[in-house]
């Protein structure tokens, strides 16, 4: 239950914003909940308006790969203000951050700054139609890339929440040209092709899901779309929004070897600040203006404090990344897992789990989920249940089943017991 002060907030959010929020998944709608309203955070914890204390999961659906409020990161963006918000011409650090991640992401010679992920997702699928001049993209059933137009066929995260597989005020016409097929599925994606391969500018894909729950590719699926698309001269976009810089320093592309042609970055780029990012092969990417002739700006795109904050949140993932980082990140989300699914045993509710990187997720199902029917046959009353009594317990995760928790690299041995107790307590109240 949201305390009074929370209850209070939203409604008077309600008078002046759609639904209180600016974007739909925070209105708690999935969960048939009333959000509660952010106060700070520090570290692993996100203190709500009412005084509530969390141990956080949600880490702003993300970026906040190094927490809240980390020091060195609140002291750049200190310094970065200090010194003018934006300029409108170019700035060193554009080009630093730039560098690291041609350095990390071994598919990308050049990159292209924007403020969001929705924002790299349109403008790869731009590039990719204008390089191969076709018209036609593909995309997986429950993978989000953002709320552009030609994206918003089935997708999950809040639009699937919201049961709004295709959005009112996307043109017909727009959302023919998006093919949208099961995820993990490689037949369905070759009949596709069999059909028409060589109208199909891009595939996009997030190589490991983490916008219907996080779930996993199979052995050797993401090898089998390489080989299908390099065949049939269709780009392959990675949507690595989520998975960048948080599944490995190289992303996903790098835990799983697979070279797209395409790469969108956003969420951990940014380090909580508005950033998004595009990259990929050389002459793909000078097709970019004012190189070549494909348009793509922004206002404030590469802006100072955003790629302070980015810069500080690399060079801490780059050397971090040298003891191990992600290793122990995937540990504890696995340790979250397991005793997810070991309670679940224990009191016969069916459960299961991922966890890579500091990516894991819950899902109230029995045995493995590789797409998104298994995803939605998952049992959200249980989710629902779950989440609420884990935030009485201290604890927040995503208010919707089909989203992914998030670890960082602030979370210690006692926010992990924090949470498996916490968890222990529900599950008992679940059976109860
Ligand atoms: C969040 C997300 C996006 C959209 O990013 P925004 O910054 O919200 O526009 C795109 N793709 C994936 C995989 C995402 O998770």
């Amino acid at each position: 239950m949201a305390g009074p002060k929370s209850t209070a907030a939203f409604e008077r959010a309600k008078r002046v914003l759609p639904g209180g929020v600016n974007s739909p998944v925070r209105a708690f709608k999935s969960v048939h909940g009333t959000p509660f309203f952010a106060d700070k955070g520090e570290g692993p914890y996100l203190y709500d308006i009412d005084g509530n204390r969390y141990v956080d999961y949600l880490m702003s659906w993300g970026p906040l790969i190094w927490g809240h409020a980390h020091p060195q990161i609140v002291a750049a963006v200190q310094e970065a203000a200090s010194k003018g918000t934006s300029f409108g011409v170019p700035t060193e650090l554009e080009t630093d951050v730039a560098q690291k991640i041609v350095d990390f992401v071994p598919s990308i010679d050049v990159v292209r700054m924007v403020n969001s992920g929705t924002e790299a997702t349109m403008s790869a699928v731009r590039v990719a139609r204008a390089a191969t001049s076709r018209s036609y993209v593909v995309k997986f059933i429950g993978c989000y890339h953002g709320h552009a137009d030609h994206f918003l066929v089935k997708a999950g995260s809040g639009v699937a929440d919201l049961g709004l597989p295709d959005s009112p005020g996307v043109p017909k016409e727009t959302a023919e040209r998006t093919i949208a097929v099961p995820y993990n599925d490689i037949d369905a994606l070759r009949d596709v092709f069999l059909e028409r391969g060589e109208e199909i500018a891009a595939v996009i894909i997030e190589p490991v899901a983490g916008n219907m729950g996080c779930v996993l590719p199979r052995p050797g699926y993401l090898q089998a779309v390489r080989e299908l698309t390099r065949s049939f001269g269709t780009l392959l976009i990675f949507d690595e929004v989520i998975t960048g810089f948080r599944v490995g320093l190289g992303g996903a592309q790098a835990r799983f070897d697979i070279e797209p042609d395409l790469t969108t970055f956003g969420k951990v780029i940014g380090a909580g600040l508005p950033v998004g990012a595009y990259g990929g092969r050389r002459d793909l990417m000078e097709m970019v203006a004012p190189s070549g002739p494909v348009y793509q700006g922004g206002t404030l795109s590469g802006n100072p404090l955003a790629m302070s904050a980015g810069l500080v949140s690399l060079n801490m993932l780059e050397a971090a990344n040298r003891e191990g980082f992600y290793d122990k990140l995937q540990a504890y989300g696995q340790q979250v897992v397991d005793q997810f699914v070991e309670l679940g045993k224990q009191h016969g509710i069916p459960t299961y789990g991922h966890a890579i990187g500091g990516l894991y997720g819950l899902f109230f199902h029995e045995g493995p989920v590789y797409d998104f029917e298994g995803a939605m046959a998952s049992d959200g009353a249980s989710y629902e249940r779950f989440f609420h009594a884990m935030l009485e317990n201290g604890v927040t995760f995503a208010p919707s089943p089909l989203e992914s928790a998030f670890v960082s690299g602030v979370h210690t041995s006692r926010e992990l017991e924090i949470t498996l107790g916490a968890m222990k307590a529900v599950f008992a109240q679940l059976t109860s």
